[in-house]
């Protein structure tokens, strides 16, 4: 293919990518239909439509940021033009590329950074949810920092190191290399990671305390009530949340301590156990297997991309290498991306309406029901969103749509 072809293709994906999201936003902006949970999610209805509309307009403000900006990178040769200061370094090629992530890394960082502060300290803020002093927002963003940047140079060292030293099968090599790195970060966060900004407690002793351990035993669960953790969510957010993260001797069940404050004994118990349903079902380790056949594929793709001259050509760079092929690699890999995300969505919405019906079973459909209209009513989660938006973007399946099937 020469150049052009490659730029016209280029150009016609982050369109494509940019007219698709603009035009869910917009199908969901005005995307009316009243809702059908129960009392508390038609009280908040209204909060929850412009709570949903503000972020709408933000996400399209950011998404014509960061379109604008990337064309411009793109038509402009700032690839070129960075590519060319950093080799007259001559640190070879493994510290070139790290330095030429580092830079366009930060570019973005700091582009980010004011679309960040409206959205904790305007958004979130203006709709109650907000906590965050600006000491723990600059302490969260100096750490991501340090995190961003020591994940990216490891991970980066190594697909780096393999294509320029191992010949052919370096796209194997890396995915082995990234699929145990990934397990292993699986296996180390709710321990080392999560903790680095948050405070994680083991329950007090007290009513819920006896009510969740007689749930376990009662339902042969393999998880031990020092792995269930409150994290201290409220000094950022008023949102209430749970997850289980980790395996082995590291799996947690994390609650926040807003979902403590804000629901019902019967409601946070129907949490845990649904929870547990995600436990029982392996749901975590299927979707990591989804997970690692992307990233085999995407490898895969890679190999082919990085050789071909006329693919740097495209965006205006003179010279190949590795590091330039993986960023250029990123900006064309959306399509295949996007498609994974879905079919990825599609799973996880099942994963959450089985979770939903174990809790149902083990607790009752009430609890659970109940848990789930609160959760997203305090959380002014949309309760309509439009079907397309659901299909394309949503993990977990709109409030309504779960209390419904728990009838
Ligand atoms: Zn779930």
């Amino acid at each position: 293919m020469q150049p052009n072809t490659y730029l016209i293709i280029i150009l016609v994906i982050i369109a494509a990518e940019f007219l698709v999201s603009l035009t869910v936003s917009l199908l969901d902006y005005n995307y009316k239909k009243t809702p059908t949970g129960k009392q508390t999610i038609k009280k908040d209805y209204t909060k929850a439509k412009n709570y949903l509309r503000t972020n709408i307009k933000f996400g399209i403000t950011k998404a014509i940021v960061d379109t604008a900006t990337l064309l411009a990178i793109i038509l402009t040769g700032v690839f070129n033009t960075l590519d060319i200061a950093l080799r007259s370094l001559a640190q070879g090629p493994v510290i070139t590329g790290l330095l030429f992530f580092a830079t366009i890394g930060v570019a973005a960082f700091i582009i980010d950074i004011p679309f960040s502060i409206y959205k904790t300290f305007y958004i979130e803020k203006k709709y109650g949810f907000n906590k965050t002093t600006k000491n723990t927002f600059l302490l969260d963003l100096i750490k991501s920092i340090l995190g961003y940047a020591l994940i990216g140079a490891v991970g980066l060292s190594i697909i780096l190191l393999f294509f320029e030293k191992a010949g052919n099968l370096a796209w194997l090599y890396c995915w082995i290399a990234i699929t145990v790195i990934q397990v292993f970060t699986m296996f180390i966060y709710p321990v080392f990671i999560l903790p680095i900004s948050n405070k994680l407690k083991i329950l007090q002793d007290g009513p819920l305390k006896e009510a969740i351990q007689n749930y376990l035993e009662a339902n042969d669960v393999n998880i031990k009530m020092n792995n269930i953790r409150i994290m201290d969510s409220s000094r950022r957010t008023n949102k209430s949340n749970a997850f289980l993260a980790g395996f082995g001797k590291n799996k947690r069940l994390v609650l926040s301590d807003t979902l403590l404050k804000n629901h019902t004994q019967d409601e946070i118990l129907a949490v845990v156990a649904h929870e547990v349903g995600h436990l029982k079902m392996n749901h975590l380790p299927k979707k990591l297997t989804l997970y690692s056949i992307e990233t085999f594929l995407m490898m895969l793709i890679l190999s082919f991309v990085i050789r071909g001259n006329n693919f740097f050509l495209a965006f205006g760079v003179e010279n190949i290498s590795v590091y330039i092929g993986l960023m250029l690699f990123g900006i064309i890999y959306t399509p295949i991306s996007f498609f994974f995300s879905t079919l990825t969505n599609q799973l996880s919405r099942k994963y959450e309406y089985a979770a939903d019906h174990y809790a149902a079973e083990t607790t009752t459909p009430e609890a659970m029901a109940s848990a789930l209209d609160r959760l997203g009513s305090h959380n002014l989660t949309n309760p309509t969103p439009h079907p397309l938006n659901v299909f394309l973007n949503y993990s977990h399946p709109p409030v309504k749509d779960r209390i419904e099937r728990l009838k």
